[in-house]
């Protein structure tokens, strides 16, 4: 869909299960099943969802799932399916991986930055998008190389590190900014020190690729948060700013891990309306 100066393409990166509880915290589950139903095993079924953009002759990767590296143990515990979503959609959108100018990731997390790399044909491990520039946080870097205990799990150096090996493609933000015209990072933490929200800007049009500050349909309601949160308190507070702004300006918003019309408007009351164009 056209969206201003944007021309913006839902991506679905891959389809994968997570535990009910992860994702709702301290949310019981008589209330979340009724939305989101779990296996025998308490899975719900997620995707990782992004966006596509083209923009004066530029492309702009927002988000970029799990990818293909996981190990086979790891794949079969989340059930992970299609995992070449990403490659595949830019394909089907006639984009090489090398015409990708940018490419954005909402947190470093396995299930957000895995796309980023790929097993090469020697071995080893390398770059997805050898000419783009990818703009991560320094609080979210520094956090992923010396995680606490608590969130040693989320984070896979492979799916990072050869960033910086060489290729000099990282360019490391603190805080706010706009990196292309048009193109902002919020810096909104809470999830992960260094989570930041996508804001495509055209006019008085937005777009916000939210992250897991918004997982799926019920974390719109603000105090319903993921168990891996390490700021609780700060989610909710960004999330209250963001989702008020959304409301209120129109923005089309795009969730992390919503398997069903992932992207849409909030409107009065709470109310999800899903964005046809975009599914
Ligand atoms: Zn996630």
């Amino acid at each position: 869909m056209q969206l201003g100066d944007f021309e913006l393409y839902l991506l679905i990166a891959g389809r994968w299960k997570a535990d009910g509880g992860l994702m709702f915290g301290v949310v019981p589950k008589v209330l979340w099943e009724k939305q989101k139903p779990a296996d025998a095993n308490n899975m719900i079924d997620c995707a990782c969802v992004g966006v596509i953009a083209r923009v004066n002759g530029r492309v702009i990767v927002c988000e970029t799932g799990i990818g293909t590296k996981l190990s086979e143990k790891r794949a079969q515990q989340v059930e992970l399916r299609e995992p070449e979503g990403l490659l595949h959609s830019l394909q089907r959108l006639g984009i090489r991986p090398e015409e990708v100018d940018a490419v954005l990731t909402t947190h470093l997390h396995w299930d957000h930055a895995g796309g980023l790399t790929r097993r090469s044909e020697r071995g080893g491990v390398e770059l997805t998008f050898k000419r783009a520039r990818h703009f991560v946080q320094r609080s979210e870097w520094d956090f992923a190389l010396h995680p606490d205990v608590r969130s040693k799990s989320g984070y896979i150096t492979d799916d990072f590190t050869p960033l910086a090996d060489g290729h000099k493609l990282i360019e490391f933000l603190d805080g706010d900014a706009e990196v292309m015209p048009g193109v902002h990072l919020r810096h909104v933490g809470g999830h992960t020190p260094g989570s930041q929200v996508i804001v495509l800007r055209s006019g008085e049009l937005a777009c916000a690729v939210v992250g897991d500050l918004v997982a799926q349909t019920p974390h719109l309601k603000v105090a319903w948060n993921m168990s891996a949160d390490i700021e609780p308190l700060r989610v909710f507070e960004e999330k209250a700013r963001l989702l008020e702004e959304a409301e209120k300006h129109r923005w089309l918003l795009v969730l992390s891990h919503e398997p069903d019309q992932p992207a849409g408007y909030l409107e009065e009351g709470g109310r999800w309306r899903p964005e046809p164009r975009l599914s």
